[in-house]
């Protein structure tokens, strides 16, 4: 609502926010919204908070959509911070906590940035959206793009989960099973949107995604009362709930609602596809393609992602880090979780848990310390995992 520009997270270069835009256009970075701060805090006040509707839609002035007329909305965010005392209690933790993401439309965080993202093609008028998934980006696409009659052209690895397929075409959405990863998806996308008339919705390649997904830091904050955790660990793909979390933080604090400090943010990958921990561990500025990926965490597999360095440059100044899991403790985490705690994780929210042990092990989290773990998302839309 008091979006003012758009600008490069790598070049700098400003770019007009009233008309789409993907990249920059000049380095072909990443483009992040950027709002007028000091006139968003004049309405959007802590005590305004109490009365507002629990979507994310509560932090409407952060957000970009012009017009109310314009918001698509299925009730997404607002998502219960749980406290996990049984779980906790096994490492001696006294306050941890699980983001439950999977409480939202479609089952998964996707669904944030897919509200804000499709209501701004719906203000640009828009009709004809696309996009690569490695699955539930793809349901929630569909599920917005449904919900305002807009045309959805999803490009999916053929051993994405059954669930998800099934859902993007019982929402009506054109899909297309690619052989090969979420990369060879993104390509297809490019190669065909010009002649198609498509959108390309791809993650970090189209601005709001981002904006929506932020919302989970401005929650986190409002949840635990104007603080932050001490630690926060995420399943780390395409890294925009990372990456939207930290431009959250920056933001509350110019809004003047949390200090400098800041959560050690831990990016949590697969062993099968870790490209942000070996580049974090190399020190490298950019990720390396992880070759051959595989894993059965579906939205962890993502071998290249646009938005690498601007994981590795936050984690690094969060004095958090990157640690990979393997499938095998991600699936023998699910169950832990779901019978201490009732909430049934996707592979990706199992594999925070099982980082967690790692940290702890290592010392490099304390048990009296405040941790949120991220379940981005349901389950329920994994069963081939446990067909065995
Ligand atoms: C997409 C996805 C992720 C990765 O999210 P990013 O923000 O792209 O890093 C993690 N978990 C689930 C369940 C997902 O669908
Ligand atoms: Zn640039």
């Amino acid at each position: 609502m008091h979006l003012t520009h758009l600008s490069c997270t790598a070049c700098g270069q400003r770019h007009d926010a009233a008309v789409p835009q993907n990249v920059c256009t000049a380095c072909g970075k990443p483009l992040y919204a950027h709002y007028d701060l000091a006139a968003a805090g004049r309405t959007l006040t802590k005590d305004s908070l109490r009365t507002r509707g629990k979507t994310l839609w509560r932090y409407r002035e952060v957000l970009p959509v012009r017009n109310d007329a314009d918001i698509v909305t299925l009730g997404e965010g607002f998502t219960p911070l749980l406290p996990a005392p049984r779980l906790g209690a096994k490492h001696g933790l006294k306050k941890l906590f699980i983001k439950d993401e999977a409480q939202n439309p479609t089952g998964s965080f996707k669904a944030r940035g897919m509200s804000t993202a499709v209501s701004m093609a719906k203000q640009f008028g828009l009709k004809k959206l696309a996009a690569p998934s490695a699955g539930n980006a793809a349901g929630a696409l569909a599920a917005y793009a449904a919900r305002c009659g807009m045309e959805a052209h999803i490009f999916m690895p053929r051993d994405t989960p059954r669930a998800n397929v099934i859902e993007c075409q019982q929402m009506g959405a054109f899909v297309t099973l690619i052989d090969g990863l979420i990369t060879d998806c993104g390509a297809e996308v490019a190669k065909r949107k010009a002649a198609a008339g498509w959108f390309d919705m791809s993650t970090l390649k189209e601005p709001y995604r981002v904006e929506g997904k932020k919302t989970l830091g401005y929650e986190l904050a409002e949840q635990l009362n104007w603080t932050l955790p001490d630690v926060i660990l995420y399943p780390t793909g395409g890294g925009t709930g990372l990456v939207g979390m930290w431009k959250a933080f920056d933001e509350l604090e110019q809004l003047g609602w949390i200090g400098p400090k800041r959560p050690r943010m831990f990016s949590v990958q697969a062993d099968g596809c870790q490209p942000i921990v070996r580049a974090f561990a190399a020190k490298e500025k950019f990720a390396t393609e992880h070759l051959g990926a595989h894993t059965k965490a579906s939205g962890l597999r993502v071998p290249k992602a646009i938005g690498d360095f601007i994981m590795l440059d936050l984690l690094r100044k969060s004095g958090g880090g990157a640690l990979a899991v393997s499938d095998d403790e991600m699936i023998a985490c699910t169950k832990e979780v779901g019978a201490a705690e009732g909430v049934f994780p996707a592979p990706e929210g199992a594999a925070c848990y099982a980082a967690l042990k790692q940290l702890l092990t290592a010392g490099q989290v304390r048990p009296d310390e405040s941790i949120v773990l991220f379940n981005t998302g349901t389950g329920l839309k994994y069963l081939e995992c446990y067909s065995a």
